[in-house]
């Protein structure tokens, strides 16, 4: 039944990745009537992508639309306005940030007079990080982004909790699960959709970043994300899901979590787990290569903590 859903999403544009200093256009899928998913170009921010490498979502209400996720610039977030355009001329009303991680939240300044919802801690994070999120987009993709400017939610929810809310004529549920991916993760659930959409609790085909991570709590969020009704899951970066790849998100990291810890209780350091691991599950997804080595010392940090 998944599988068909999924086939019948219909492609409605097609993506394409521009030449150095053009700013990619997404893939965009139709899921229902009103629920579109911009696929962005996979990988870490660059020149070539212009700092657009992550998913959005549009989702279509009755006099304007609810966007989940606004790039990475304010050039992604211009960009994801103009590819709104072609599905609909409703304006962006809501945007709602699934964490605080610069490729999620530094569109926002393009959506001015639109209320931005996220987590409490997501909040406090965009002030605390974004300017320093500015930094790092502008050193990645080579140059100079004077009109990118952090803008932090003005309606917030606190962490463990699930908000029922009607925006727009859309049933959403708004949960913040305990920090998982980042301290002030939110996924969004339609209900009346049977939509999922995860952030980066949930990647697909890519490595997920354990940078800023509570893998203890991940690992309990990807067995509730289980519990829900989802006809479509989308993750925040990578191709559309569905539980299957949950489960398996779920195993590599749960094994993963396991293989550090065991190898913390026999007194092992940090690059003799990483020497000892089985990494196998892990070393098919994309920038295994710049991302794994981090996430075997956060977890080892992690690990420490929780033995201490
Ligand atoms: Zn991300």
């Amino acid at each position: 039944m998944k599988r068909i859903f999924l086939f019948l999403a219909i492609l409605v544009f097609s993506g394409t990745v521009c030449a150095d200093g053009k700013m990619p256009e997404p893939k965009v899928v139709k899921i229902n009537e009103r629920v579109y998913v911009l696929l962005g170009p996979l990988g870490q921010p660059s020149a070539h992508n212009q700092g657009y490498m992550v998913n959005s979502t549009v989702i279509v209400g009755d006099q304007g639309v609810i966007l989940v996720d606004s790039g990475g610039t304010d050039e992604v977030g211009r960009q994801i306005d103009r590819t709104i355009a072609r599905i609909t001329p409703k304006p962006v009303t809501h945007v709602i940030n699934t964490h605080h991680h610069g490729d999620h939240t530094l569109g926002n300044v393009a959506f001015k007079g639109a209320e931005i919802l996220s987590s409490e801690q997501c909040k406090v994070l965009v002030e605390k990080t974004g300017m320093d999120w500015v930094r790092i987009m502008e050193s990645m993709i080579g140059h100079k982004l004077p009109n990118t400017r952090p803008v932090p939610a003005s309606l917030t929810f606190a962490e463990d909790t699930r908000a029922e809310r009607n925006l727009q004529g859309v049933r959403l549920v708004l949960w913040v699960p305990h920090g998982s991916h980042t301290p002030g993760d939110m996924m969004v659930y339609l209900p009346d959709d049977k939509i999922l959409i995860g952030g980066d609790i949930l990647v697909n085909t890519i490595i997920p970043n354990m940078r800023d991570a509570n893998i203890h709590n991940w690992i309990g969020a990807l067995a509730k994300v289980q519990d829900f009704d989802a006809a479509a899951i989308v993750p925040g970066h990578g191709p559309l899901m569905t539980m299957p790849d949950v489960v398996r998100l779920q195993r590599i990291m749960t094994d993963f979590y396991a293989g550090v810890e065991a190898g913390y209780k026999k007194g092992l350091t940090d690059s003799e787990i990483r020497g000892a691991l089985n990494l196998d599950g892990w070393k098919g997804l994309k920038e295994y290569e710049t991302t794994m080595g981090g996430n075997i010392s956060r977890a080892y940090l992690e690990v420490e903590v929780a033995n201490f």
